[in-house]
């Protein structure tokens, strides 16, 4: 064999295998449980109610999820499989579920939050509405990660800060674009905070305008020359404070860190 036809050979098996990882890509995204992956963040899309096709169609096409689990599974190591499922719940809000491992990323919950930018006259909707489902989704992540790494148990409110402090950690370590992202995230919480200006007692997670203070504060502590408008005085503790909660993250991370 001449070595020109070697490399004909070569190119071709390296076609193959691209297509083949692309077969596996689709299958392993649109709903054959038994062939997941065993380890790590794994995608599955559940067939939306009627009313939810659209927020299905959304996810896919920006391949929100996909970018997102990608990003997970490049920086750290689950030792089992943490199932995203993408579904219709009726209601019953994304969370992640402990017993079963998974995280719902829920339809309805899109066709909600894009209304309220909407409802704001944001120009655009569909791209604030597609950070905000990156925040969320590394917010679950972050739940599933103290659980998986077994750290103790806190009360309800200071595991939920632990997940927002999570997703601050991703979205600011490396992407100079995740601080539009927790910027957008923090614009959602403004929004719900003036849409319902009394926090919910019982809800475990802080009160929306806290949530968007911690996500302003750890920008601005990350990239304070970038920000000029976030510098205020009540964000001098800022840089210190990001920089402890990104410190104390990534030491709890440390068993599971792939680099
Ligand atoms: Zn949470």
């Amino acid at each position: 064999m001449t070595v020109r036809e070697i490399r004909a050979v070569w190119r071709g098996l390296a076609v193959l295998a691209g297509c083949v990882a692309g077969a596996l890509l689709v299958w392993a995204t649109t709903g054959f449980e038994q062939e997941l992956p065993d380890k790590g963040f794994v995608l599955r899309y559940e067939k939306p109610a009627a009313a939810d096709r659209e927020e299905r169609r959304f996810l896919q096409d920006r391949g929100l999820p996909e970018s997102t689990l990608a990003d997970l599974n490049a920086y750290v190591d689950l030792p089992y499989r943490v199932t995203v499922v993408a579904r219709s719940c009726s209601g019953e809000g994304t969370a992640y579920d402990q017993a079963e491992r998974q995280i719902d990323l829920c339809y309805d919950d899109l066709a909600e939050e894009r209304e309220a930018f909407e409802h704001a006259e944001s120009p655009h909707p569909d791209e604030d509405l597609a950070e905000v489902v990156r925040e969320t989704l590394h917010h679950e992540a972050g739940h599933a990660l103290r659980d998986a790494l077994d750290l103790p148990e806190e009360d309800d409110r200071a595991e939920e800060d632990a997940a927002d402090r999570f997703a601050q950690l991703m979205l600011l370590r490396g992407h100079p674009e995740g601080e539009d992202t927790l910027l957008t995230a923090a614009r959602a919480y403004d929004l719900a905070a003036a849409a319902d200006p009394t926090p919910d007692p019982a809800d475990e997670h802080a009160p929306p305008a806290t949530r968007a203070e911690s996500h302003r504060c750890a920008v601005h502590g990350h990239a304070p020359s970038r920000h000029p408008e976030l510098a205020t005085p009540a964000r001098t503790h800022c840089t210190a404070t990001w920089t402890a909660a990104r410190d104390a993250w990534t030491r709890d991370l440390t068993p599971l860190l792939r680099r």
